[in-house]
């Protein structure tokens, strides 16, 4: 059974005290949830979200249902990288989940489709799973190479970390519609996540067990219908993961779990 996982982009936004608040409205409707959760919050904050969610899980478990993500690491192991944070000092904080190759990443900070596949190394071997984001600008749709582009971006993945390749996460964010409005449909979103499951499935016998998220402009309205396909394993979310009635009803949406 493969739980789909809804998992929260707070990108650069916050604040120490309304982390606090945020944390504090989701654990307070999380309940038991029927998927894995995860906030990847900025790096400044992953010490003060770990210590909250440490403490508070003590009298409330839903605090330890959120699971501590962080949104970029290094792609180098140590050493003299000035401003970077390396895989081993996240996992310092408990970090679970690290986006990596986030488009925002790739596009205002040049990162290759081979740098990503080094920080995806780079997470793994420190026990942090790796939530790998791939997608296609408007104009690579437009032009019909949606599929090639992604295939080239997970193929450099697949490239560098083999075997390991079943302990990933895929994020299927299409440029376009990421903090735009603008959803792929159900439809187009399930097309190309099985562009990307037969690409795993090629990779790897044991890739039945990666999860495939759907990512761009997700929110309350459009979840379950996006939720509801089959090759849809649940959700990366950004602006709608900064209010929690509408993180909690996509988590409530995240609905049946893969066989
Ligand atoms: C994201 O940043 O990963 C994202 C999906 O953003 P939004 O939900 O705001 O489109």
């Amino acid at each position: 059974m493969v739980r789909k996982l809804i998992a929260g982009n707070w990108k650069m936004n916050g604040s120490l005290a309304a982390n606090a608040a945020l944390l504090d409205a989701i654990a307070a409707g999380l309940g038991e949830p029927a998927c894995d959760v995860a906030v990847c919050v900025p790096a400044p904050y992953l010490a003060s979200v770990q210590a909250q969610i440490a403490a508070k899980a003590v009298v409330n478990p839903a605090y330890s249902a959120i699971n501590l993500g962080a949104q970029d690491v290094s792609a180098h192991e140590q050493g003299a990288f000035t401003g970077e944070v390396s895989a081993a000092m996240l996992r310092d904080f408990g970090v679970r989940y690290c986006l990596v190759g986030h488009s925002e990443r790739r596009q205002y900070h040049q990162e290759s489709d081979e740098a990503v596949a080094q920080k995806a190394m780079h997470a793994l071997a420190a026990g942090i799973t790796p939530i790998v984001c791939v997608g296609e600008t408007l104009a690579q749709r437009d032009a019909g190479a949606t599929n090639e582009v992604v295939r080239r971006q997970l193929a450099a993945v697949i490239h560098t970390n083999g075997h390991c390749i079943s302990e990933i996460v895929i994020a299927y964010e299409p440029i376009w519609a990421i903090g735009t409005g603008k959803t792929a449909s159900p439809e187009q979103a399930q097309a190309v996540h099985a562009v990307l499951r037969a690409q795993l499935q090629a990779a790897s016998q044991q890739s039945g067990r990666v999860r495939i998220l759907y990512g761009g402009s997700m929110n309350a309205a459009n979840a379950a219908a996006l939720l509801g396909q089959q090759d849809i394993d649940g959700g990366l979310i950004g602006g709608a993961s900064l209010k929690a009635p509408d993180f909690l009803t996509i988590i409530a949406n995240a609905g049946a779990n893969r066989a």
